[in-house]
């Protein structure tokens, strides 16, 4: 079987992925990059709107305390404050190297990185390129890994010396060396051969868990399986209760179901209004927000020319806020034709200007779907976008609690909280991808010997199985049924009943799921390759929904139907997830976060923190001001 010896492999060639390789392999570390798809295609590409960084260059009033103090509300005071302290101090440094680097960012009049607006943003925050920030990104970081290419291919005469792509290479298991991480076992997309990655440090940049529900922004690669991973190896994963549903994924034509219309349409001032034609986010300012939002279209739509006497249009309100109103008045009988609502660009900017500042978006749906944005309104409605949850890792070095295992990106846990802004997602994973390349070399470094050469068999016989199963059940079935049920008893509105009655089809579907079998070969079989990521997505599932039975309360990504106010009881408590390494069930434990440190909680208002926090919590505030 091929078998490779590297330092850190990095599994996942998104913008945490590429960055914590590129870190490593600047360490000194031997590193391979492995990848699901193809090389470039990961859904950093498809991030449109920008990288959050507190660089202040529109707005100087901007600094990394008021972007801390944003992350922190945006996920309702759940976040790793560790985590979103480290994050907006250093995503401007990660922004400007970006630049160093080569990326090409749009320009201010006096030809600083332009930031614009995004929901939850007290200001212009998200640097960006058009709306196409994210391939900006990996363009540069896959320029970067190339740069340090050559630099190998100059001192040891082999480009791949110290830095390797492999590209359409699934990994189905971590491998350990009695506690510790000893490398990954996968198959090559292509061939279906076997593979197998010797090393000390593996960090995990899967991203998401998109594909466990029908109407969805993921693509195929979406699986959770870097989550499933994990919790497979014995790592442990938080805040997994929390997804977030985009408000505005298209719902009509069938062609761009799911697709994101990125939050710059209404940061550049889109607004959504009912078949009534009313501007209904007016309706739904939640009090912990009503002081920061305009209470007429009037202010609303001043605030685009002149944000410091104004306060900003309510489209603008963090994600979930958006996607529960949207469903609330869908719900009502007030949605547009096909169930979702209208987003209209056209009637508020000229077309020009509507292709200059979206041109992807504008290019996308006359493409895909012949609507042209300049012109109508566009349909739209949530889709299951981001997951908040992830792997428990350490602020500062990504670490797991295996040793070995680091994770960073969307596939780790806290840093969001309950909810994610938009454009924190790019900054976090330049942020923690470069610490998490830093973490694993840090423990290569003080490893005394590398881990013994890990046994592959059970991993292979795994692997097989499905193929082994001819007559079985097809897993395409499954999947859907599972994909139903997440979307229909686990989405964005959740009932105890509903969920209990989701764990019970997922125990069902995890017993189908032995019997899943595919026909034909190892070769390029996605029927096989999609029994193989049922493990993964059955997983995940189930962790979100016990999660979500548990916590009764309703918090950013998560709201409870029955349980509909917040409670500062459970934000003060992590759910985390664990499970046996034959995958046969999830077990969830409550865990007490820390408390926020003095400096930094006392850069919130008493009255703020009134309607998240406990009264002991009030207590240590009052002691940390004093
Ligand atoms: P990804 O970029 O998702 O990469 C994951 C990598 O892991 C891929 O290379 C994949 O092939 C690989 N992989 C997965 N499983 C395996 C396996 N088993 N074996 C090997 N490889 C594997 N965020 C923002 O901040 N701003 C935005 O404007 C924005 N817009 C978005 C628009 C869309 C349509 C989407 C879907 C997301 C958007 N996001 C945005 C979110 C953001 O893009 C993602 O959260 C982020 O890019 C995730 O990056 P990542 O590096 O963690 O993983």
């Amino acid at each position: 079987m091929e078998r490779h010896e590297y330092d850190v492999v990095v599994i996942g060639a998104g913008g945490a992925g590429l960055r914590a390789a590129i870190e490593a392999r600047q360490q000194g570390k031997r590193t391979a990059i492995i990848c699901k798809s193809l090389f470039g295609k990961a859904h950093t590409v498809m991030a449109e709107g920008g990288a959050a960084a507190a660089m202040g260059n529109v707005n100087p009033d901007d600094n990394w305390m008021v972007h801390f103090r944003d992350t922190m509300r945006g996920g309702k005071f759940l976040n790793n404050w560790r985590m979103a302290e480290l994050h907006a101090k250093e995503a401007p440094d990660r922004v400007w190297e970006l630049e160093a680097w080569g990326a090409l960012f749009d320009r201010t009049k006096d030809g600083k990185i332009s930031q614009r607006n995004f929901g939850g943003h007290e200001y212009p925050r998200l640097a960006h390129v058009g709306d196409r920030t994210g391939l900006e990104l990996i363009r540069t970081l896959q320029q970067r890994v190339v740069a340090l290419q050559q630099e190998d291919e100059r001192e040891h005469g082999d480009p791949e010396a110290f830095i390797k792509v492999f590209a359409e290479c699934t990994i189905t298991r971590l491998l350990k060396d009695g506690d510790a991480i000893a490398g990954a076992f996968g198959y090559w997309r292509e061939t279906g051969d076997f593979l197998v990655f010797d090393a000390p440090a593996v960090v995990l940049a899967t991203g998401g868990i998109g594909k466990s529900y029908v109407v969805t922004s993921n693509s195929w690669e979406y699986t959770g399986d870097g989550h499933a991973l994990a919790l497979l190896a014995g790592a442990k994963l938080i805040n997994m209760e929390f997804i977030q549903f985009h408000p505005t994924g298209m719902v009509w034509p069938p062609s761009v179901r799911g697709i994101l219309v990125t939050e710059s349409v209404r940061g550049d001032g889109g607004v959504l209004r009912n078949s009534e034609g009313r501007r209904f986010m007016f309706d739904y300012v939640p009090d912990v927000f009503k002081d920061k939002y305009a209470t007429t279209e009037e202010e609303g739509d001043r605030w685009y020319t002149d944000q410091a006497n104004n306060r900003r249009p309510p489209e603008l309100l963090p994600r979930d806020e958006v996607a529960r109103a949207i469903n609330a008045e869908v719900k009502a009988g007030r949605g547009s034709p096909q169930g979702g609502v209208f987003l209209d660009v056209s009637s508020r900017l000229p077309a020009a200007e509507i292709i200059r500042r979206l041109p992807s978006m504008h290019h996308q749906f006359k493409e895909l779907a012949d609507v042209d944005i300049t012109q109508e309104p566009m349909q739209v409605g949530p889709t299951c976008h981001y997951i908040m949850g992830g792997v428990e890792v350490d602020a500062d070095s990504g670490a797991a609690s295996v040793p070995g295992l680091f994770a960073a990106g969307e596939v780790s846990g806290g840093m969001h909280g309950s909810n994610r802004l938009g454009g924190n997602s790019l900054s976090d994973l330049l942020v923690f991808g470069r610490r998490a390349g830093l973490g694993a070399a840090a423990y290569v470094d003080g490893l005394s010997a590398r881990p013994a050469t890990a046994d592959v068999d059970d991993a292979m016989s795994e692997a097989v199985a499905p193929l082994e199963r001819t007559g079985g059940e097809n897993p395409y079935e499954v999947h859907h049924e599972l994909q139903r049920t997440m979307n229909d008893l686990v989405g964005i509105i959740r009932k105890a009943g509903e969920i209990t009655e989701a764990l019970q089809v997922v125990e069902k579907l995890k017993e189908r799921s032995k019997n899943t079998g595919s026909s034909g070969s190892r070769v390029y079989n996605p029927g096989w390759h999609l029994a193989i990521d049922l493990r993964n997505m059955l997983l995940v599932s189930e962790c979100v929904a016990r999660a979500a039975l548990l916590r009764e309360e309703s918090r950013g990504g998560h709201t409870r139907d029955d349980h509909p106010g917040m409670s500062p009881e459970w934000r003060q408590k992590l759910l985390v997830c664990s499970a046996a390494s034959d995958a046969s069930g999830v077990t969830v434990e409550e865990k007490v976060q820390p408390s926020m440190r003095g400096d930094l909680i006392s850069l919130f208002e008493r009255s703020e923190l009134e309607k998240y926090l406990t009264g002991d919590e009030l207590a240590e505030y009052d002691a940390a001001v004093k």
